[in-house]
């Protein structure tokens, strides 16, 4: 552990799985007036992204219906599909996890919609939540 003083963590994103982007994009562009924010398409899914303050919203549509979010979304509907927490340091936090015996989706870091390295943990054990981990 270095001594300086840590960022801490914050919400980089909240992942909204969504059937189609153009039924949701109005309400949170047109009515609740967050802005655009390009993002790549990522794990099968074509994101749009809207800044809140410096958290996103990523609607998230599946390009493919056996997609992670084409299965949620058959399973579960359209809502709340993951948060996503920024950590100073990726590989280090999933030791972390690891050492605290939480299961993770992502054994190593890989690149996620923004261009940055991410990881996922398992809802199972996270209370029900999909948490997904992104370097700054
Ligand atoms: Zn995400």
């Amino acid at each position: 552990m270095s001594d300086q003083p840590r960022r801490g963590t914050r919400i980089a994103h909240i992942g909204i799985a969504a059937r189609a982007l153009d039924e949701l994009m109005p309400l949170y562009r047109d009515v609740l007036g967050l802005s655009e924010v390009p993002l790549d398409d990522a794990d099968g899914a074509r994101i749009a992204g809207l800044a809140a303050g410096e958290s996103l919203v990523e609607l998230l549509e599946p390009a493919d219906p056996h997609s992670p979010i084409g299965k949620f979304l058959e399973k579960r509907g359209p809502g709340i599909h993951h948060v996503c927490f920024y950590v100073d340091d990726l590989v280090e936090t999933l030791e972390r996890c690891r050492a605290a015996g939480v299961t993770l989706i992502d054994q190593q870091p890989r690149v996620g919609a923004e261009g940055k390295r991410i990881a996922f943990l398992h809802p199972k054990s996270t209370g029900g939540v999909l948490i997904e981990l992104s370097e700054y």
